[in-house]
C-alpha cells in the first residue's frame, strides 16, 4: 500500500532536526528545501479536504505544527484568480508549488511607501523562499482563472497566529493582520499500520 504522508513526514522530521539544531535561515532554505521539492515532486498525496477552494476566499489549511511552535506546514488553496492581499510573514517562510500555477510579486517599504521587488511565476515543482532577511513583503495570485492552484508552505513558527500585517497598495499603510487556518482538523501522517503490518506478513 502506497503511504501518501511519507514526504510530509520526511519534511517534518527534517524541519525538526533543523529546528533542535538552531540552524540558520542558509541551511533552512537549503535543506528544508530540498525536502519540499521532494513533496511537490508528485501530486498525489494531499486529501481533497485539504485542496478545496473556497468561492469567496483563498484558504489555509494547516497540515503540521511543531509541538514546540517552531514551525507549521500548511496547503495553501487558490480558487480561479484569487488572490492574497499584500502582507508580510515575520519569519522565514517556504514555499512549494503543487498544482496549477501562481504569481508572487515581490515589494519592498521604501520611506513608508511600497516599491515593486521583482516578480515570480511558480509551476509545480517550483520552489520559493519568504524572510525579513531576503524579502518578506508580496501579493499571491492564482495565475489561473479556469481551475485552483494549491502550494504547500513551511514558516517558521505557528503561522496561522502570527502577528503580521498587510500593505495598502496605494500608500504603503500597514494594518494587523493574523491569518488564523481555514479547518479545525489536521490530518494523520502518523498511521503506519498498513507498513508495519506488510513487514509482519499480516
Ligand atoms: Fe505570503
Amino acid at each position: 500500500m502506497t503511504d501518501n504522508f511519507a514526504q510530509l513526514r520526511h519534511l517534518v522530521g527534517v524541519l525538526t532536526g533543523l529546528c533542535d539544531a538552531c540552524a540558520d535561515e542558509t541551511a533552512i532554505r537549503d535543506e528544508a528545501g530540498a525536502a519540499l521539492r521532494r513533496l511537490v515532486a508528485t501530486d498525489d498525496w494531499l486529501p481533497p479536504e485539504f485542496a478545496a477552494a473556497d468561492p469567496t476566499q483563498y484558504r489555509q489549511y494547516l497540515l503540521y505544527c511543531d509541538p514546540r511552535e517552531r514551525f507549521s506546514v500548511v496547503s495553501f488553496v487558490w480558487g480561479p484568480g484569487q488572490k492574497t492581499p499584500v502582507h508580510d510573514h515575520t519569519v522565514w517562510g517556504l514555499i512549494g508549488m503543487l498544482r496549477g500555477a501562481e504569481i508572487s510579486r515581490g515589494y519592498r517599504l521604501n520611506a513608508g511607501r511600497l516599491a515593486a521587488d521583482g516578480e515570480e511565476r511558480l509551476l509545480p515543482g517550483a520552489i520559493t523562499a519568504v524572510s525579513p532577511t531576503i524579502g518578506d513583503i508580496h501579493q499571491v495570485e492564482n495565475a489561473l482563472l479556469d481551475r485552483p492552484s494549491i502550494s504547500i508552505h513551511a514558516y517558521g513558527a505557528n503561522i496561522g497566529a502570527v502577528a503580521r500585517h498587510l500593505f495598502a497598495l496605494d500608500n504603503g499603510e500597514a494594518k494587523p493582520f493574523v491569518s488564523g487556518y481555514a479547518n479545525a482538523v489536521i490530518p494523520n501522517l502518523w498511521d503506519r499500520t498498513a507498513e508495519t503490518r506488510a513487514r509482519l506478513g499480516l
